[in-house]
């Protein structure tokens, strides 16, 4: 996969592609990275790419030239192109897997107070990270590009990915680690019985109770299957949705 950021601050991205399973997942060549500068695109001596709101109001937004040139100097047939906007679709587990498929994914990163409207004809999509208002679209972009990089084959142990929080409609279940005893907090005696059907079905009842807290609007979507029920029931767990 290759991944093109379009972004006026790209030595934000330095240490995000060196580190951990994204900077591993680089080096092993499963997905490329480059960069666009719209400023390299502007039209006037002080490489201006933003200018004040028709109709008035606070800040400054990105011109359609600059922005539209940098697009189409690196898009190509197989570019899907997606800009970063609060105003966008939420992003959630299902749109990452979907834009993990794309050969060439590319990221426009908007800043001040965004971009000139008509730019969103031009594009496949916007997309929000959540409810709240960033600086600039890097680390919006950099939350898209860890998700998605993650789930390229040979990122993670293959099938690590499938029973985490949202992949299958429910928050994770509570995982422990070493000592089994934390200053007297113990972990739960089920995960130490070695029986490993009785800790899919305790897995799975905690991931509805934890679900139904944080999440009332998954849990409600979540329906338990034929195999799910008789597994919470085989083993005592009993949940309303039995
Ligand atoms: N005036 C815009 C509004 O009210 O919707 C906010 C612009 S914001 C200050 C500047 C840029 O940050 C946006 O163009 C976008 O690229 C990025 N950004 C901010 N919040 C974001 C979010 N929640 N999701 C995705 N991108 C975001």
């Amino acid at each position: 996969m290759r991944i093109t950021v379009m972004t006026l601050f790209a030595e934000m991205f330095d240490s995000f592609l060196q580190t951990s399973i994204v900077g591993r997942s680089l080096e092993r060549g499963l997905a490329s990275v480059d960069f666009v500068n719209y400023r390299d695109f502007a039209h006037d001596n002080y490489r201006h790419v933003d200018d004040t709101p028709f109709g008035g109001g606070n800040g400054m937004v990105m011109k359609c030239a600059p922005v539209m040139e940098a697009l189409d100097s690196i898009r190509t047939e197989d570019s899907y192109v997606i800009m970063m906007n609060p105003a966008g679709t939420p992003l959630n587990q299902k749109k990452v897997r979907e834009l993990a498929q794309k050969k060439h994914l590319v990221i426009m990163c908007g800043h001040y107070e965004g971009m000139d409207a008509r730019i969103e004809n031009h594009i496949d999509e916007c997309i929000s990270i959540g409810d709240y208002v960033l600086t600039g679209g890097e680390p919006a972009a950099m939350i898209v590009m860890d998700s998605v990089i993650r789930l390229l084959p040979g990122a993670i142990k293959e099938g690590s990915a499938d029973d985490e929080s949202y992949e299958n409609g429910l928050l994770e279940y509570p995982q422990y680690t070493q000592p089994a005893d934390f200053n007297g907090e113990k972990v739960p005696e089920v995960l130490l019985s070695g029986n490993h059907a009785k800790i899919k079905a305790w897995r799975l009842y905690q991931s509805l109770e934890r679900t139904k807290k944080i999440r009332p609007d998954l849990y409600d979507a979540y329906e338990l299957s034929k195999e799910e029920k008789k597994l919470l029931k085989k083993y005592g767990f009993e949940s309303e949705k039995q």
